[in-house]
């Protein structure tokens, strides 16, 4: 015998409304979330309500209220994972926040080409088949002085090409204090076997000299390489070979120069007050192959590898079949050419939001910080601070910066409130106080931060 469950919990079962009486009341639901999906978060929140009423709570609410819920629901489950924050770490190239916001003109040309027709592979003069490697390739020539270059996805891409078009099964010579691990999963030892290429490792962790690569070169290779230890520094005593004495050895022996220069700025950090980052052009000139480097780090474009270099290695990576697994799409490509015209312009620093941020004078920024300050009250308090560029360049490199700091009674929980907030502020602690930093703030996010904190406080 099975036991009867109460009278009273049968009739709340009962009273409850069908799917379909309560998805009569949906239309506004149907229309934006679709019929289905509606339905089915119907249903869910019924069974949901004869849970409850089964286990002791007679009353599951009115149809009204079942609907509530099931937009709630709704709005969960169709909330993107992808979205827009407000960066107030003072990370500049902030990897896990996307790294590089883009440029107001590389937003517009990706538009352009998202919702038109493009001429990505056609040749307007002649109505005949184009290429896509010829849209950024004369731009980036001018700017690095190189003879051709090709865009790919991302820089580990990048490197992996340049290794199996130029060094598959042969030996690739790389100094013992280079074998670095970037993050993300990108380590030279692993890209290495991947692209086919052999590893010879020269040197100690902390003195290389052109003679040791010299000693390691034999019939079996086909390249000399630097790698740019992007994100660690060291000091003391070190000694790493120039990059022209390499190209000269190269040369010689008659093996490829080839550079992964990370971060791969177009302009002289130094300038900055920041550490001198290898500049693509200087790779050029000392005489490098093929130069690698990332899109969206100082560059401030969009995510892509980019190869520039001498016109037979360009067009051996070309013509490599990963060329075209890698391939940059439209959309990067439309991005980056319109990013790099500002560097021909010389419009980088003011149109370039990474650019910008470096640049952005420290009374400017301390400006801000205190009128956000004088909104957010007494527990706010304009202290001294250091922004970082990140993203695996300049390592150790800060800039001066105002930040406000945000006495409240559990920073973490402050925290989580303001990454629950829309858009979800990101801010940071320290010292038990909630920091916000300007200068990565973007300046259509500011009068909403202020607010959302205004309101939280
Ligand atoms: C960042 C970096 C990479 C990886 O570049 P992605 O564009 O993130 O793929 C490779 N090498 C160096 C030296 C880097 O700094």
């Amino acid at each position: 015998m099975t036991s009867q469950p109460p009278d009273n919990v049968r009739a709340a079962l009962r009273a409850l409304p069908s799917v379909d009486r309560l998805l009569a009341d949906c239309g506004d639901l149907c229309a934006w979330y679709g019929r289905t999906a509606t339905r089915d978060s119907l249903r869910d929140v019924l069974d949901a309500a004869r849970h409850a009423i089964r286990t002791g709570d007679a009353d599951a609410g009115t149809p009204a209220d079942l609907i509530a819920r099931a937009r709630d629901l709704l709005e969960r489950r169709f909330a993107p994972s992808l979205r827009a924050v407000i960066n107030a770490t003072g990370v500049i190239v902030h990897t896990n926040l996307g790294r590089a916001p883009l440029a107001d003109s590389a937003i517009s040309a990706m538009n352009a080409v998202a919702r038109d027709y493009s001429t990505l592979e056609f040749d307007l003069t002649d109505g005949k088949r184009g290429s896509r490697t010829t849209h950024a390739q004369a731009i980036l020539c001018e700017l690095t002085g190189a003879e051709a270059a090709l865009v790919v996805n991302n820089n580990a891409a990048a490197t992996v090409l340049m290794l199996s078009a130029l060094a598959f099964g042969r030996g690739v010579v790389v100094s013992r204090g280079q074998l670095v691990e970037i993050g993300g999963g990108f380590r030279v030892p692993a890209i290495m076997a991947q692209s086919g290429a052999h590893l010879v490792e020269v040197g100690t962790t902390n003195r290389t000299r052109i003679s040791d690569y010299a000693a390691a070169i034999d019939e079996q290779t086909a390249a000399i390489m630097r790698v740019h230890a992007s994100n660690f520094l060291q000091i003391g005593f070190t000694e790493s070979a120039p990059l022209a004495e390499m190209a000269a050895l190269a040369r010689e022996r008659g093996l490829h120069l080839l550079d992964d220069v990370g971060s791969g700025a177009l302009y002289d950090t130094a300038a900055y007050g920041l550490l001198a980052e290898p500049t693509v052009p200087d790779s050029v000139r000392a005489g490098a192959d093929v130069v690698a480097f990332s899109g969206d780090k100082l560059l401030g474009g969009p995510q892509a590898g980019i190869l520039v270099g001498n016109q037979a290695a360009i067009e051996r990576l070309k013509r490599h079949p990963l060329a075209r697994a890698f391939r940059a799409d439209k959309l990067c490509l439309a991005a980056l050419s319109a990013t790099l015209d500002h560097y021909r312009r010389g419009t980088a620093l003011t149109a370039i939001p990474v650019w910008q941020m470096i640049a952005r004078p420290l009374d400017d920024i301390r400006h801000t910080a205190q009128t956000w300050a004088a909104a957010w009250g007494d527990l706010a308090q304009v202290i001294d601070g250091e922004s970082t560029v990140g993203g695996g360049s300049l390592p150790g490199a800060t800039l001066p910066t105002a930040v406000i700091a945000l006495s409240v009674n559990a920073a973490d929980d402050f925290l989580s409130r303001l990454r629950r907030a829309d858009p979800p502020i990101i801010a940071r602690i320290a010292e038990g106080r909630v920091l916000f930093d300007p200068r990565t703030v973007l300046h259509h996010q500011r009068e909403r931060l202020v607010e959302t904190v205004a309101d939280l406080i």
